[in-house]
């Protein structure tokens, strides 16, 4: 299992394009923005919809449930909370709920909680809402939920 993130030393300072996406962190809510005109769902939350540029956005609760799209291992901590958490495994993971008017899946990335040797591509995830009593906000994790039957993984 990858160690801890020391939250100690990161600072999240939300700006108007992701304050509500914290706050609904806090909720145990998983947000993705939602464009008003086209319905297209994407996160980072851009200030305008890459499907349209309409910059009219609003937001879509998902189910926190994903698939594994695919995944990579950070074996060296690029910044410093993460230094006692390598290896950690980093997938783009899609969202079976969140379809767009042109038939594709969003996808997010997301840092699991599980070990490179549990991960393959295809296996289903869902959220963890990771608190600490050292930051003032809730940083959404992911862990693997369930298997599947067509899996795929590099053997190295
Ligand atoms: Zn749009």
């Amino acid at each position: 299992m990858p160690g801890p993130i020391d939250y100690s030393l990161m600072k999240v300072d939300p700006d108007p394009d992701t304050r509500e996406w914290w706050a609904a962190t806090k909720e145990k809510k998983l947000l993705v923005r939602q464009c008003s005109q086209c319905g297209h769902k994407f996160f980072p939350p851009y200030p305008a919809c890459p499907g349209c540029t309409a910059m009219d956005l609003g937001w879509f609760e998902t189910s926190g449930k994903g698939v594994i799209y695919s995944y990579n291992v950070a074996v060296h901590p690029i910044l410093a909370p993460f230094i006692g958490t390598v290896p950690y495994v980093t997938a783009v993971i899609e969202l079976p709920d969140c379809s767009n008017p042109d038939g594709s899946l969003t996808r997010i990335v997301g840092i699991l909680m599980d070990d490179e040797d549990a991960v393959a591509i295809g296996l289903p995830v869902e959220v963890v809402f990771e608190e600490s009593t050292e930051a003032e906000y809730v940083m959404p994790r992911w862990r693997i939920s369930g298997t599947a039957e067509n899996t795929w993984k590099f053997q190295g």
